[in-house]
């Protein structure tokens, strides 16, 4: 039976691991030592050199994501093939892991549009994740390592790059020579953005409250960046009639400036709600502004290979700050203290 191959009976965290066990923050996340295995049929031992955590991470800490205890964090993860159960892979091999659970075998797999897999979910949050030493997934999760990239910027692009090239690529069209603004530049989905949009081709603003933000997002190929408030202004005055595409991820804070801030028939897509779930917004705006307003997440396998391809071609993750996995909760409060930009990453072996 192929069903018995399902990705999440493949997914196992192993040896020293990161685990959500309470939810009270940063400090319910603890380093605990779990037994090891042989891979199952169909499934891959991968020793990680390297993960990454998401907001994702800190919700689950915060207990906001109706996730039940004990789970072990983190979707990003890049290391080394130690065993595997699938003639696809061999010991030695570098791998990165594409951050989706899904069945890998129903009509919506077999198409390639994982995202509509009825058992679709992320690393980490509806399996055990990356934040590991051994980790077990499905042979089908696993990518070559780009060659260009040190242990740390492989451990550090997948979920960010994968959902951030989506939202831009297929969900809001974007074409070379378009304008962009990226909403809350800081984060790491944001930062995936700025840099892939500049990478097709696009003119890219942003926007953040802090001042060293908004330099660093500038620094890493924004043409300008204002900060949050009534932000929809400065963007009008750089662009004339404003952006064509506005890449969102905070919400009900700033959505209505965004659509201020977009042309008329421009999109804007979105994939958080890091304000908070609900959010009003202005219809005739909306219908007179002839908007499509998009909703992403995550992405398919086809998108994660197009976005190994961009690496290959040139594209780079930005790494804020490495810890080792034994400061996983440190690496967990500089999140929840916003400090970050770009990706806060594990150093495991
Ligand atoms: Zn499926």
């Amino acid at each position: 039976m192929m069903s018995a191959r399902a990705t999440e009976r493949a997914v196992l965290s192993q040896g020293r691991a990161a685990v959500y066990e309470e939810p009270i923050g940063p400090a319910g996340v603890r380093v605990r030592e779990r037994p090891t295995t042989e891979p199952v049929p169909g499934a891959v031992a991968v020793e990680i050199r390297a993960a990454s955590i998401n907001h994702l991470d800190l919700f689950m800490a915060h207990g906001a994501q109706r996730i039940d205890p004990p789970r072990v964090i983190a979707a990003d993860g890049a290391g080394v093939v130690r065993a595997s159960a699938d003639p696809a892979w061999r010991p030695g091999d570098e791998v990165v892991i594409y951050p989706v659970v899904c069945d890998w075998e129903c009509e919506w797999c077999r198409k390639g549009q994982n995202v509509r897999c009825p058992r679709f979910g992320v690393v980490g949050e509806h399996s055990d994740g990356t934040a590991c030493e051994l980790f077990h997934i499905d042979a089908r999760n696993l990518f070559r390592k780009p060659k260009s990239l040190s242990w740390k910027e492989a451990g550090a692009f997948p979920l960010t790059f994968l959902t951030a090239w989506r939202m831009l690529t297929t969900r809001a069209r974007l074409r070379a020579g378009e304008t962009v603004l990226v909403v809350g530049a800081s984060a790491g989905v944001a930062v995936a953005a700025i840099r892939i949009a500049k990478h097709l081709g696009a003119r890219v603003f942003a926007t953040s409250r802090s001042e060293a933000k908004r330099t660093r997002a500038v620094d890493i190929g924004a043409e300008a960046a204002f900060d949050s408030t009534d932000f929809s202004k400065a963007v009008r005055a750089a662009t004339g009639d404003g952006v064509d595409v506005v890449f969102e991820h905070v919400g009900a804070a700033t959505i209505s400036e965004s659509m201020r801030a977009v042309v008329q028939g421009g999109r804007i897509v979105t994939c958080g709600s890091t304000s908070g779930v609900k959010a009003e917004i202005m219809m005739p705006r909306l219908f007179w502004g002839q908007m499509d307003l998009l909703g992403s997440t995550m992405g398919n396998v086809g998108e994660f290979k197009a976005v190994l391809e961009a690496i290959d071609g040139g594209l780079r993750p930005v790494v804020d700050s490495v810890y080792p996995l034994a400061d996983v909760e440190a690496a967990l409060t500089r999140l929840d203290a916003a400090e970050q930009f770009g990706k806060v990453v594990l150093s495991v072996s």
